[in-house]
Formats: C-alpha cells, structure tokens, sequence
C-alpha cells in the first residue's frame, strides 16, 4: 500500500531540465540565476528588494541581524510554529518569549500580544522585534500587529515559511506591507521548492543591503561602502561579521522554474480544502478556520478532534492512520516545551490555547498532487481511526 505523506513536492521535467542547464553552464554558484529567482519572487510579491538564502532558518536570521537585534533585546513569536521562527533571536544573543494562539486561526492573538506589551511596558522589557508566523499559510491579523508596532515601537519579521502565493486582504503576503521583512522557506514540503532555500524579501534600501552583507561574510565589493579607497581591482573589504548563507544556481534555477505553478499549486491546495470541508462535515474534528477576507497558502491542513465526541485518544487516532499508511503529523509541538526551551523556565501551561491545540491536533495530507482518490482513502482511514 503507497504511503501518503501529509505534504510532498512536485517535480516535473521543466524543472529537471532547468537544474541540467545549470549545471551545464559556467556558474553553479553567484550566477545569474539567484538574481532572476528574487526578480520572480519580488514581482510577484511586489517588493522592492529579495535575497535568496539557503533556507528560511538563514533567512529568519539574518533578517534579525539586520533589524538590529542583538544580546539584551526580546523576540516574541507564537508557540505554535517550527522552532526555527524562535532560535532566530537567540543566534543574536536575544531572549526569547511567546505570545499565545488565537484559538480559531492559531495565529498569534493579537488580543494577547496587546495585554502582554502593556505587561512588559509596565516592568521595562518590550520587545525589539516580533516574528508572526502564517501557519499553515493563513495570514497574522497583519493590520492590528502593525498598529501595535507603531503604538510600541517593535520590528516586524513575517514568517512567511507556510505562505508564498497567499493574500492578506487581496494583496500578495510577502509584500511587507505592514511589517519590516518577510521571509519565505523553499523546503520541499512547503508550497513550491529549491530542496533547501528560503528568501528574505523587504522594500527597504538599507535593510536589503545589510541582509546581502550578511549573506555573505560581511564582505562588500561596493566602494561607497568602503572605509578607504580601494588598494586594486581585487580588493573587497569585511565590514560586518557575516555568513555563508548563499543560494546555489541549481537551487535557484529550480525556483524559477516551480515559480511558474506557484498559483496553480495554491489553487489546488484550495480544491483539496473545500472536498475535506465537505467530507469531514459530520466526523467528530473541527477543520481549520478560513478567514473571508485573506486568502490562505494553504501549506497544511490541521483538524483538531473533538476528543469528547470520541472514545479513542488522540494519540490513538494517530497511530491508526499511521498504520493504515497515512503520514499525518503534527505542526507543531509547542516550541516553548521543548527542553531546550524548558531550560529558559517556560512551562507547558504558560501558553493555554497552544497546549489545547497541540493536544488536539493533527495535520492532514494536503499537496498539489495528492489526488482525490487519495484524498478519498484519507478520509475513509480517518472514519475508521475516529471508531464508532
Ligand atoms: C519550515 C519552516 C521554517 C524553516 O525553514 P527552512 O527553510 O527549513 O529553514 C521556519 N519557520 C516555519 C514556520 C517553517 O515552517
């Protein structure tokens, strides 16, 4: 019996045969494939500025370094997300705290991200920077944590791992409309992939060149950038400590290609919504919330189950569908109890509404090329695994 993962790539022989190209041509890294990958990606999100990385987790770094984040200041972000939207602020020396989920969207409650900044206000400890993820490419109420950043003065990174080709409000995510940067992840069980990648997109100047800096070892060839005039046509010079976080060609050149299905994947994605809304209508799990005025990327589909509609446990349910060859998974384990977090003295119990989500949730397979047969025999899995 073929296994149904809860969310897969799709390569097709446009995207081999572009990879090919690359490695046929002159550059296999600092060509020009990564500068026409960010032109698709900033036209398509209507940004002035993208740089891509090697993954979103470099992203959501460097992103971090170049809003000026560093040791003694605060990150918040959701507790409901992949760990890498949280260690961003310790790379730089930061402290970490949550806000807690909304319990329809499982975004970042805006309501919570209010009462807490007028906590830390009172006690001195208001957040340099605060990183709202779009899980499962539904937006953050974008407009409200804005406001908020005006109102407190906090940076806005958008995790936008879940959520390229997804509108807030009718236009693109991505487009930093109300928040500083916005970064994308390229992993292969995201929307459309380059195997490892992620992109920082961003309309400012200053902030797209210090990102390009630390890309790249904190090194410019850019004369106006330099403390001297420069000693030759060799010379480059250090300015910040910086990294190796560049993308390849090969990568770049897949994500040029995979940008072309971007909106059919999306739409697909839609398709595969609205048959599980139909067919999980009267099964004993409440399926994820949509908001009428967004469009989600829909990169996971998460049902909680009404776990007192139904005599089997959670952890039960799971383990059915994984024996009837069913990749359910579940995003995410909320970050603040891992151990790592623990250490830094958060409990389970610190966030209510994540440990409630967490103890019911479970994603559903959803991707451009799971077909409705499969999505049918999910479905019947899922009847079975909920028993009578
Ligand atoms: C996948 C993911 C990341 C990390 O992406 P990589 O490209 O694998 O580094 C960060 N944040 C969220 C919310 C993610 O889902």
């Amino acid at each position: 019996m073929q296994q149904i993962p809860y969310g897969r790539q799709e390569i097709t022989q446009d995207d081999i045969d572009a990879v090919v190209a690359v490695l046929q041509s002159d550059f296999l890294t600092q060509g020009p494939m990564v500068p026409k990958f960010e032109e698709a990606v900033s036209r398509y999100c209507n940004t002035t500025h993208a740089l891509a990385v090697n993954s979103a987790t470099s992203a959501l770094h460097i992103a971090c370094l170049a809003l000026g984040v560093g040791p003694g200041d605060w990150l918040w972000t959701s507790p409901i997300t992949f760990v890498a939207s949280a260690n961003c602020g310790l790379y730089c020396g930061a402290k970490v705290d949550f806000v807690d989920i909304d319990p329809h969207s499982y975004n970042m409650c805006p309501k919570a991200l209010e009462q807490k900044l007028i906590a830390a206000e009172r006690f001195g400890r208001l957040p340099k920077i605060v990183v709202p993820v779009h899980l499962c490419g539904q937006p953050c109420d974008m407009q409200a944590i804005h406001a908020l950043a005006q109102r407190y003065g906090f940076k806005v990174l958008e995790d936008a791992s879940h959520a390229i080709g997804g509108k807030y409000k009718g236009e693109p995510i991505g487009n930093c409309q109300y928040s500083d940067i916005t970064v994308f992840s390229f992993h292969p069980v995201k929307i459309i992939t380059t195997a490892e990648g992620g992109m920082a997109l961003t309309n400012s100047a200053e902030l797209a060149n210090k990102l390009a800096l630390f890309r790249s070892h904190g090194i410019t060839r850019d004369p106006a950038q330099m403390t001297h005039e420069a000693d030759g046509p060799w010379y480059y010079q250090q300015i910040e400590l910086g990294y190796n976080y560049r993308m390849t060609e090969l990568q770049a050149a897949l994500g040029v290609s995979q940008m072309m299905r971007l909106d059919a994947y999306v739409a697909r994605r839609h398709q595969l919504a609205r048959r599980y809304e139909e067919l999980l209508a009267s099964m004993p799990v409440t399926i994820p919330w949509q908001h009428t005025d967004s469009y989600s990327g829909l990169h996971l589909y998460p049902v909680r189950l009404q776990l007192n509609r139904i005599k089997r446990s959670h952890h039960q349910v799971f383990e059915s569908l994984r024996v009837q060859g069913i990749g359910v998974n579940l995003h995410y384990i909320p970050v603040h109890t891992q151990p790592y977090y623990e250490r830094m003295g958060f409990r389970a119990e610190d966030f209510p509404q994540a440990q409630a989500y967490y103890r019911e949730a479970m994603s559903l397979p959803i991707y451009q090329t799971l077909t409705d047969a499969q999505q049918d025999r999910v479905v019947s899995a899922l009847s079975l695994a909920l028993g009578p």
